[in-house]
Parts: structure tokens; C-alpha cells; sequence
């Protein structure tokens, strides 16, 4: 049972005013439609005219699964032809979450996904992302941090190339490693070396986990690889022995309500677990995921909390703050961020 939903006040503007951080956005999945189009003529490639935003974007009639909403990462792959392309997506990305006011971001990245099509190098698409991070984040006057993703179907091999690129680059904006993908047919054990080597190299620690996969991932998450966040974790609420886990360690949950919806982890979003994981205590946050593929701002996921969800305005409250608490900044940093965004979600959330 969710909380008893609010009165819809129809006023976007002031969800959009509301300062906002974002902990999990993947890159990959935050494209502009009119960039695609854009790359497409650049390179001459070849799109179907009539539906090819049904290949990129989730459509509303489309079948709400994980193979599905996958699909659309395998497109956008064939479009990342050129540094050009990384840095301008890169950039996009950083501009239309400062549009939306978010203070703080946290742009995940995969440089696998990012180098096949052309056979780029891992540390060069690691620069061209970074570079390129640093001068939006500037130009647009938003805290932006990276955490570099591999998933766990592809092979270990890649993440242990990838993790010392990472471990190179701490100075210079990445704060994070995680780990995505297919959780059910692979496991994260496989990658326990190379997050005890992000670890020991002063990386924080984020899984996807508990998402397509049951409550018993998330443990493994927590217990084997180190997770400080878990990506998702709706699955937590079906283990008892998960969820006092989970409690007792401060872990912080990535939640991205609209994705879970679209992938069909839970039927209607009405009955996201969200509400339930705050009352069973855990630390939860709001996300967005993949903006771009779903079609979605963080603004839409704080009003379907608020409304849909009829999340309290002091629990939201809260949650926001969770996340500031739970970025992977500096702990002195994290408590400016927190000191800067109380009074104004004070200000912003008195005309909710
Ligand atoms: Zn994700």
C-alpha cells in the first residue's frame, strides 16, 4: 500500500524548481532524439524514417520488458561513431540536467558500450567524457561527478582493463564504479577482485542489484563486492534477512521509479515498492536512470513521487536530502551540498 495520493496541482514549474540531485543517470541512456537524427545525417547512416524513435525511446504501447527497454542500448550503440559524438552526448547530458535544476549529478558511463563501434581505446573515451564533463559542468554551472560502469555480461577481463583506467583518472572527476546489466542469467561474484581494486584505490562502490533479480543479489551486492549504493534494490522487501542487511548498514537504495515501470519490475507505477522501502527505513533516493530512453526528467519522477506515490512533502524531503548524504563526494563536500539544499527545498516545497 502506497501513501493516499495527493491532488495533482498540474504545476510542473514548481517540481522544476525544486534543486534536485541525480546519483543514477547513465549516459548512454540520456540522448536527445534530434541529436540521433543529427548523427545520423552527419554519418550518412541509415534510419527508418516512419518508427525510429520506437527503436530508441520507450513508446507507450510498447511490450514493458527487460529485453525490450534493452534493445534500445543496442541501437544507440551503432551511433557513438566519433569523439565528436562522445563528447557532444556528454555534454547534452550535463545541460539538460542543469536545465532541470539539478545541483548535483553523478553521470554514470559505460566505456565499453561506448568504444565497440569504432574500436576506440578505453582510456580515450574515458578523457573525451571527462574533458568534456568538466567544461559543461562549468559552462552550466552544475556539480557533475563520474562513476564508470561495466556490466556483468560481458567478460572480466574488460572490467579489470577498465577499472585501472578509472583508478588513474580519481583526480579528475570519477568517483564511482559500477556494476549493471543482465543480473539473472550472471552473477557479480566474477567481479569481487576488481571492486576490491576500485576499493583500495579509493573508488566508491555502486551495484545494480535486485532489480530483474531477487533480494539475494543485493546481499551478494553489499556482502562480496562492497556496494555502498545498490541500483534499485526493489527486490529488498522479499527477504527479511536482505533487508535488516541493507538497514543496518546505511546502504543507500538508487531508486528510478519510471524505468522499473517500463521494464515491467513493477506493473503499474501506483505500486512501486517506494513507498514501503522509506517505511521499512532504508535510505532511499530518486533517480532517473535513462532520461533519454524513457523519455522522462528527474522534475517528472519528483511530481509521480509527490503525486502518484502521494509521498509525504517531508519524507520527500528527506529523500532528497538522502541522496546528497549518499553521493560519493568528499564527506565535507557532502555537507555543504546538504547545507545548500535544505533551505531551498524549504523555500521550493512550501507551494507543494
Ligand atoms: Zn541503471
Amino acid at each position: 500500500m502506497g501513501w493516499y495520493p495527493r491532488i495533482p496541482t498540474g504545476e510542473l514549474s514548481l517540481y522544476r524548481a525544486i534543486p534536485k540531485v541525480d546519483l543514477h543517470r547513465h549516459l548512454e541512456g540520456s540522448l536527445r532524439l534530434e541529436t540521433l537524427l543529427d548523427i545520423a545525417r552527419q554519418h550518412g547512416l541509415t534510419i527508418p524514417q516512419t518508427h525510429f524513435h520506437s527503436l530508441v525511446q520507450m513508446q507507450q504501447d510498447e511490450p514493458l520488458t527487460f529485453t525490450n527497454f534493452l534493445s534500445k542500448f543496442q541501437t544507440l550503440r551503432m551511433f557513438y561513431r566519433s569523439p565528436e559524438v562522445i563528447r557532444r552526448i556528454t555534454r547534452e547530458a550535463i545541460a539538460d540536467a542543469a536545465a532541470e535544476n539539478v545541483r548535483y549529478l553523478e553521470l554514470r558511463f559505460t566505456p565499453v558500450a561506448l568504444s565497440r563501434l569504432q574500436g576506440f581505446s578505453y582510456d580515450e573515451v574515458m578523457d573525451w567524457v571527462i574533458q568534456s564533463a568538466e567544461e559543461a559542468s562549468r559552462e552550466y554551472n552544475i556539480k557533475t561527478r563520474l562513476i564508470v560502469s561495466v556490466n556483468r555480461h560481458e567478460p572480466v577481463d574488460l572490467a579489470e582493463q577498465i577499472v585501472e583506467y578509472a583508478i588513474q583518472r580519481r583526480e579528475r572527476g570519477i568517483v564511482g564504479f559500477d556494476l549493471a546489466g543482465n543480473e539473472v542469467e550472471f552473477s557479480a561474484l566474477p567481479f569481487e577482485g576488481v571492486f576490491r581494486e576500485a576499493k583500495k584505490h579509493g573508488l566508491q562502490l555502486t551495484v545494480h542489484a535486485g532489480e530483474w533479480g531477487g533480494a539475494e543479489n543485493i546481499l551478494e551486492a553489499i556482502e562480496f563486492l562492497g556496494a555502498e549504493r545498490i541500483g534499485h534494490g526493489v527486490k529488498v522487501l522479499q527477504t527479511p534477512r536482505v533487508l535488516q542487511a541493507a538497514r543496518e548498514r546505511g546502504i543507500a537504495f538508487e531508486v528510478c521509479i519510471t524505468s522499473n515501470h517500463q521494464t515491467g519490475v513493477v506493473g503499474a507505477v501506483r505500486q512501486h515498492p517506494l513507498p514501503q522501502m522509506v517505511r521499512e527505513g532504508l535510505k532511499v533516493t530518486i533517480n532517473t536512470d535513462d532520461p533519454g530512453i524513457s523519455r522522462i526528467t528527474l522534475t517528472d519522477e519528483y511530481r509521480v513521487a509527490l503525486e502518484e506515490l502521494g509521498m509525504p512533502v517531508a519524507v520527500f524531503k528527506d529523500v532528497v536530502l538522502n541522496a546528497a548524504r549518499a553521493s560519493f563526494l568528499p564527506p565535507e563536500e557532502r555537507q555543504s551540498l546538504v547545507e545548500t539544499l535544505e533551505p531551498e527545498l524549504n523555500r521550493t516545497l512550501q507551494f507543494l
